[in-house]
């Protein structure tokens, strides 16, 4: 298993639909493989394969919260949601970010069931019935196989309250990525901002 890069908003890939996977090859076990330790390293509760460049539909995920963990991966996933949008969770607004948009988070209204059908690894169906926030996570994932970002599904203020704190990192225009490490993680580009906004009013 290995690191790799993670590909940040504005690298074309992350914005065109992902392409099925035909064949479950070594290529895409080594792949699985990748994805779930650099999801583990980031850290993140998913990871979509386009966030490592590759444009498959595939996803992982591992959430874990405090009573059961649920995690795997999935080829080929469909996805069937229930219930009324909100982005209210247990009277407390959730917050979602993204590793290709590392630092930055947004609430944002998704359904509250998700049924996730798909491929294992091994070629086997699976159904995993998801509530609250691993059925968010799946939306999450699902929609990167899309194209789609969590910011392309927000509120047009938060949208560019997103948009401004991309643009001033240089991103979103071009071709971007950063790795995940011991030293390194999603949340450290939160901080670094902080110390980057002091370093501009100085
Ligand atoms: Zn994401």
């Amino acid at each position: 298993m290995s690191i790799r890069a993670i590909q940040i908003t504005g690298t074309p890939v992350l914005h065109v639909p992902a392409a099925p996977v035909a064949q479950i090859t070594g290529d895409i076990q080594v792949l699985i493989d990748d994805m779930i330790d650099t999801m583990h390293n980031a850290p993140g509760v998913g990871l979509a394969a386009p966030q490592v460049g590759v444009g498959l539909r595939i996803f992982v995920w591992h959430y874990d919260d405090g009573i059961s963990l649920s995690e795997g991966e999935v080829i080929n996933p469909r996805l069937q949601l229930s219930g009324w949008r909100k982005n209210l969770l247990w009277g407390t607004p959730a917050e979602e970010g993204c590793l290709s948009i590392p630092g930055e988070r947004s609430p944002l209204a998704r359904y509250p069931r998700a049924i996730l059908t798909g491929l294992n690894r091994m070629g086997e169906p699976i159904r995993v019935e998801a509530n609250g926030w691993l059925a968010r996570i799946f939306q999450h994932e699902f929609d990167h196989l899309s194209g789609l970002l969590y910011r392309d599904r927000l509120r047009r203020d938060r949208k560019r309250d997103i948009d401004s704190a991309v643009l001033e990192r240089g991103w979103g225009t071009s071709a971007s990525e950063w790795t995940p490490g011991p030293e390194f993680h999603e949340e450290d580009w939160a901080a670094e901002e902080l110390g980057h906004s002091e370093e501009e009013s100085q």
